[in-house]
C-alpha cells in the first residue's frame, strides 16, 4: 500500500514517550475511534517537540498524517499512522470519522489502482481495444474494426452501418465504455496506427472525446475518408511524439515509434500510481524505421508489470522474415530479368514498400514508378508535412515517379465527391494512356483490383510482364476482389511472382520485445494463438486473460 494522507479524530490512549538512540523524545500512542476501531499513531521527533502540549492521555483529538504501511506495528503488523500535523481543536466532521476511519478499516477499497481491461484482441487478429482506467482517469487504446465475425466470416464494415451505436453496443460489436460516447467526459481515445483494425470505429466516440494519435496517422486516416466514403473527421486530435512523455489525469504515457507496415505506428508504456503497462502495438523488426527500436530500448523502463504483446505471425510462419532491403534486392533482380512491364500489387499506406520499390527502379537503368493519383496524395502529403525523405512525383528531385488517373476514382473525386484538388496537382506528371502502353517495358506501375477496368482498356502488351504480388498472401485465396484480379492478370499469361515480408514481427522480434521490456507478466493480444505463448516464451510470465476481464496491475 502507498502511503495516503488522511485526517482521524479520535481518543489519544495509552501514550508512552521514548527517547531515540539520537536523545531525541518521539512518542507512540493509540488512537481509537468512536466505534472503539484502534491503529497506532507515531509522533516522531519533529513532531512530538511541536504537539506535546495538545496530547493527553484520555484526550479528543483530530490529528493529519500519513496512513500506511510506513509505520507499521511492530506486534500486529498493521498499518499505523505517521503523525504530520495536529489539529488545533476537536473537529468531528463526517468526513474525518467516517470515511477515514472506513479508510483504515478496508484500506484495500482505497488503494490507487491501474487497471486494465482487453476488449477485443485475447484471441483476435483485429478490431483490437483496450481499457485502461484509475480512480480519475480512463484511457482507450485503440478502437479497432474487426476483421472477422465471431464465426469468422469477413466482417462487413457497411452491415454495421445499418445500426445504431446503442445496438452495436449491445451486439457486442462496439466495445461497451459507456464514457467514449459521452460528452466532455474524462476519458481520451489514443491511437496507435492506420490500420483499420486499429482505429475503424472510432467514428462512434464522442466528438469532444480527445484522441493522441501521430500526425502522421491523422493524415493516412484523413485521406483514407477523403477518397472513400467514409465523411465523419477527427475532431479532436492532439499529436504525439516518439517518447514524449503525456498525461491523462494521472496516467502517464510515453509513445514509442516502431517499425509496422503502416507508417507512423506507435508502441504505448503507461504508468500510474508505480504499476506499468506496455502495449506493443503492431510492430516487427525488419522493417527501415527498425534502428528505432534500440532507441526504444534504451528509453524505456526496463520492468514493466504487464506486457500486451502482439503475436500476428504466430502460428502462421516459423522463419525468420526478409528485410526491407533482402526485398529491394529481389525487386531489382526482377525488374531487370523482366522485358516487359512490371505490375506490383502494394498498398499506398506501405510506405516503407513503395521506398524498396521506388529505390529498386532508381538502381535499374531507365525505369519509371507510375503511380496512380491516390498514392500520389499520400507520398506527398506525408513527404510535405511528417518525413521529407518519402519520395513522391516531382519535376525538382524524383522525374522518376509518374502518375496516372483511373478512370472510376478520377470520376468519383471530379464528379461525385467533387475534390479536384485531389486530381489536379498531378497532371504535370501525368502518363497518358497512348504512352503507358508504349513504354510498358520501362514502366514499375503500381495496381490493385479497382484498375482492372483501366488496364483492360489501355494496356496491350501483357507479354514479357511481370506481376509482384506484395501483401499479405491470405488476401489472395479467398474469394473476393484480389483473386478475381489475379485470376485476370493469369488470364493475360502473366507469371504472378510474390514479393514480400511480414509487416509484423517474427519470433526473434518478439522475444527481443520481451528482453527489453522483461515484463513480469506477457497478455497474449492481436492473435489467433494465445495458447502457443506459454511455449514460446516462459511460462510463468505468460498470463492468458479473456476479452472483457478486469485486470488490477
Ligand atoms: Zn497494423
Amino acid at each position: 500500500m502507498t502511503q495516503t494522507k488522511i485526517i482521524l479524530t479520535g481518543t489519544i490512549k495509552n501514550l508512552k514517550v521514548h527517547t531515540t538512540k539520537k536523545g531525541e523524545k518521539m512518542a507512540l500512542a493509540d488512537f481509537e475511534s468512536e466505534n472503539n476501531d484502534i491503529i497506532e499513531v507515531v509522533f516522531f521527533p519533529h513532531a512530538w517537540k511541536e504537539y506535546k502540549v495538545k496530547i493527553k492521555e484520555g484526550k479528543i483529538v483530530t490529528l493529519c498524517g500519513e496512513f500506511g504501511d510506513k509505520v507499521q506495528n511492530s506486534k500486529t503488523g498493521e498499518n499505523g499512522l505517521a503523525i504530520s500535523f495536529v489539529v488545533p481543536r476537536v473537529k468531528k466532521t463526517e468526513e474525518a470519522l467516517i470515511t477515514n476511519w472506513d479508510l483504515i478499516k478496508n484500506p484495500q477499497k482505497y488503494e490507487k489502482s491501474l487497471n486494465l481491461k482487453i476488449h477485443r484482441g485475447t484471441n483476435e487478429i483485429g478490431g483490437t481495444c483496450v481499457e485502461i482506467w484509475t480512480d480519475n482517469a480512463r484511457i482507450v487504446v485503440d478502437m479497432g474494426m474487426p476483421l472477422v465475425n465471431p464465426d469468422k466470416t469477413p466482417f462487413d464494415e457497411k452491415e454495421t452501418e445499418k445500426h445504431s451505436r446503442d445496438k452495436l453496443i449491445q451486439d457486442n460489436i462496439l466495445p461497451n465504455i459507456p464514457s467514449l460516447y459521452e460528452d466532455g467526459s474524462n476519458t481520451a481515445l489514443i491511437i496507435s496506427h492506420s490500420h483499420k483494425d486499429h482505429y475503424g470505429f472510432m467514428k462512434y466516440v464522442n466528438s469532444s472525446c480527445p484522441v493522441y494519435l501521430g500526425f502522421g496517422t491523422q493524415l493516412l486516416i484523413e485521406l483514407t475518408n477523403t477518397f472513400g466514403d467514409n465523411k465523419w473527421t477527427i475532431n479532436n486530435a492532439k499529436h504525439i511524439i516518439n517518447g514524449k512523455k503525456f498525461n491523462i489525469g494521472d496516467i502517464e504515457i510515453t509513445p514509442y515509434l516502431m517499425d509496422h507496415a503502416a507508417f507512423d505506428s506507435y508502441a504505448f508504456l503507461i504508468e500510474a500510481h508505480g504499476k506499468s503497462i506496455l502495449y506493443s502495438g503492431d510492430f516487427r523488426l525488419h522493417g527501415r524505421t527498425s534502428k528505432e527500436f534500440q532507441w526504444f530500448c534504451n528509453d524505456v523502463k526496463k520492468t514493466v508489470d504487464y506486457l500486451l504483446l502482439e503475436g500476428t505471425t504466430i502460428g502462421r510462419q516459423t522463419e525468420l522474415f526478409p528485410t526491407e532491403e533482402e526485398l529491394e534486392e529481389q525487386f531489382v533482380k526482377t525488374f531487370n530479368k523482366t522485358r516487359g512491364i512490371n505490375l506490383i500489387y502494394v498498398s499506398a499506406h506501405n510506405i516503407d514498400r513503395i521506398k524498396s520499390i521506388y529505390f529498386a527502379c532508381r538502381r535499374c537503368k531507365n525505369k519509371i514508378l507510375l503511380i496512380d493519383f491516390y498514392t500520389a496524395n499520400v507520398l506527398k502529403t506525408l513527404n510535405k508535412k511528417v518525413d521529407s525523405t518519402i519520395p513522391f512525383p516531382s519535376q525538382l528531385n524524383y522525374k522518376d515517379i509518374r502518375v496516372y488517373y483511373p478512370h472510376f476514382l478520377t470520376n468519383r473525386m471530379l464528379e461525385h465527391v467533387k475534390k479536384p484538388e485531389t486530381v489536379r496537382p498531378f497532371r504535370p506528371h501525368k502518363l497518358g494512356r497512348d504512352e503507358i502502353d508504349k513504354m510498358a517495358s520501362q514502366l514499375v506501375m503500381i495496381v490493385r483490383p479497382t484498375v482492372q477496368y483501366d488496364l483492360e482498356r489501355y494496356l496491350k502488351k501483357y507479354e514479357n510482364g511481370c506481376f509482384i504480388y506484395s501483401m499479405w498472401h491470405g488476401y489472395k485465396d479467398k474469394p473476393g476482389k484480389t483473386k478475381d484480379f489475379l485470376d485476370f492478370i493469369a488470364s493475360k499469361g502473366m507469371p504472378i511472382k510474390d514479393i514480400h515480408t511480414s509487416g509484423h514481427a517474427d519470433l526473434f522480434g518478439l522475444k527481443r520485445m520481451v528482453e527489453a521490456v522483461k515484463p513480469k507478466h506477457i497478455v497474449p493480444i492481436h492473435t489467433e494463438k494465445a495458447k502457443s505463448y506459454k511455449e514460446l516464451f516462459s511460462e510463468e510470465n505468460v498470463r492468458e486473460v479473456d476479452d472483457g476481464q478486469t485486470i488490477q496491475v
